[in-house]
């Protein structure tokens, strides 16, 4: 039986960035693996930072962790969401680490002596890791981060073209995401920046196939016509990406329009029809939600906004699960510092829920210890993640055992560190290398929370931090009331604490919200949605 081509997809942006590249891309995916194709992602970053572990939060998002450990863009975040995928190293990589690479071989000698150059060093470097992240795949759809016409894209445009030289032609589909603005002097959508930036992509060679238009209202047909026209694009092959309010509702649109079905038409694959019922129930119940629950996320004032996606949308689908609409009310921590309980309560008096997410450094962190005791004693459901848990063993060292001086190695050399740095994970270890990062396994103890949330003893989750509980400190907290839930066995390190006295209080020193995705919401944001719903209805009764 003659062996199957691989087939590739190349997936460029254009006009404008912060189109949602990374959405399309992921929406196609999971499209495609919905039609029974083997599928992979591939995003390359055209950023010079070899890896965004470094990168503020607040300038680059989130940066989203996979299981082995990398610390990677968070496009990859929607890729998971989307698909079944669990993603690696492979499936990220940086300007920074193509170069890296490369200046490592030319020391090693590796080059006999030739001149390194971008063409071919750079764009050999990228093709060898677009292979291999190909590797177990029918199907690679690859994303070229930046939008076409930047400086810090070309070395990706030419490697793709070559690519599809090296592959052939008939395997490669060039798919074009462009921005068509609306200009309101005009009063009408204007398709001439998306024909520049096709002919822009012409002149280096790269001929796309198949053009998705994203704009704020609906395009007419003159439009689409003008541009496939002009883009020499088949006008069955140009199909519009319109703003949604949910980005579930992405794929759905993508299929209504045919787009899948064009894809593997053009890439001469074979597949059934994909299901989408999953996804179509998870906008149902986005749609129709029975009641609301106000959520309070407890955090630095600068860290709220989209440096939390994977924890917005881990909510969400925990949300979904219970068919309940979510209202999530950031609260800046500095602003409960130093507050009487009074004050305290008068300001989370709204909230069914206190969440505290993962952070570093001890800004703001007293007004988190202010929130999650307001949520211990008032029987306020609580959910600490990372900093999270550190921070509620530290309130309740204080506050239960009688550890006054209670604090973490991260803020403070001297008192009672009951959260301290492991052997390896030091202070000056600043630069990522010695984080905890990536799966370690969790030994679950039976008849508690943490177990009635999983259902099962042994799991494993996604690390992001240098810190730890320490153990000296556990027996006096233990017999004092708190439960340790969850530890792992190799290192000996503490997972989950919860208070059995409470309905529901839990911490985890890991990042569940990295592997939530829409229609397999993570446990614990279900039943802490759930558990924020019964303390509304309480609140009532
Ligand atoms: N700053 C803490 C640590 O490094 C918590 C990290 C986090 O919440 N991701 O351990």
């Amino acid at each position: 039986m003659a062996k199957k081509n691989k087939k590739y997809i190349f997936i460029t942006g254009g006009v404008a960035s912060s189109l949602g590249k990374g959405l399309a891309a992921a929406s196609i995916a999971s499209l495609l693996e919905r039609r029974g194709i083997k599928i992979n992602l591939l995003k390359m970053d055209p950023y010079i930072n070899v890896d965004p572990g470094t990168m503020s939060p607040t300038q680059h998002g989130e940066v989203f962790v996979t299981d082995d450990g990398a610390e990677t863009d968070l496009d990859l975040g929607h890729y998971e969401r989307f698909t079944t995928l669990t993603l690696s190293k492979k499936n990220n990589f940086t300007t920074g680490q193509v170069y890296l690479q490369v200046i490592e071989n030319e020391r090693e000698g590796k080059y006999l002596g030739k001149t390194v150059q971008v063409v071919p060093h750079i764009t050999n470097e990228i093709k060898r890791r677009i292979n291999l992240a190909a590797e177990d795949c029918e199907l690679l759809i690859g994303e070229i981060g930046g939008t076409v016409g930047d400086i810090e894209s070309q070395p990706y445009l030419e490697s793709i073209r070559q690519f599809a030289h090296d592959v052939g032609t008939e395997n490669v589909l060039f798919i074009h995401l462009v921005l068509v603005p609306y200009i309101e002097a005009a009063g009408e959508l204007k398709s001439k920046p998306a024909q520049h930036s096709v002919k822009e992509l012409r002149s280096l060679g790269l001929f796309p196939q198949m053009i998705i238009l994203r704009a704020d209202r609906d395009i007419d047909e003159g439009i689409v016509e003008k541009i496939a026209l002009f883009c020499n694009v088949k006008k069955q092959n140009v199909f519009k990406s319109l703003d949604q309010n949910l980005i579930y509702k992405v794929p759905l649109a993508f299929n209504k329009q045919g787009l899948d079905q064009r894809i593997t038409e053009e890439l001469g694959m074979w597949t059934t029809n994909p299901n989408t019922s999953s996804l179509e129930k998870v906008v149902y119940n986005a749609e129709n939600p029975r009641d609301t629950v106000n959520i309070g996320i407890v955090g630095k004032y600068t860290e709220l906004i989209e440096s939390y996606k994977s924890l917005d949308e881990a909510l969400s689908h925990g949300a979904f699960a219970n068919q309940l609409k979510l209202n999530l009310v950031y609260i800046d921590a500095e602003e409960l510092e130093g507050k009487s309980a009074n004050d305290v309560a008068s300001k989370l008096k709204d909230i069914h829920g206190v969440l505290v997410p993962g952070g570093f450094g001890e800004r703001g962190t007293e007004g988190k210890i202010t929130a999650i005791k307001h949520a211990r004693e008032n029987n306020i459901p609580y959910f600490g993640i990372c900093l999270g848990l550190q921070l509620a063993m530290i309130e309740f060292a204080r506050n239960c055992a009688g550890i006054s001086a209670a604090t973490s190695e991260e803020f403070s050399e001297n008192g009672d560190l009951v959260i301290h740095y492991m052997p390896g994970q030091t202070r000056d270890g600043s630069k990522g290398a010695s984080m905890r990062l990536g799966a370690y396994d969790c030994e679950i103890k039976k008849k508690t929370l943490a177990y009635k949330i999983y259902g099962k003893t042994q799991i494993s989750e996604r690390h992001r931090h240098r810190l730890e509980v320490n153990n000296d400190y556990l027996e006096r907290l233990q017999n004092s009331g708190m439960e340790i839930s969850g530890i792992n066995k190799e290192l000996n390190l503490v997972e989950i604490i919860e208070l059995p006295t409470h309905p529901y209080f839990i911490g985890c020193q890991y990042h569940p919200e990295f592997k939530s995705k829409p229609d397999l919401p993570h446990p614990l944001f279900t039943t802490f949605i759930e558990a924020t719903y019964q303390r509304k209805g309480s609140l009532h009764e």
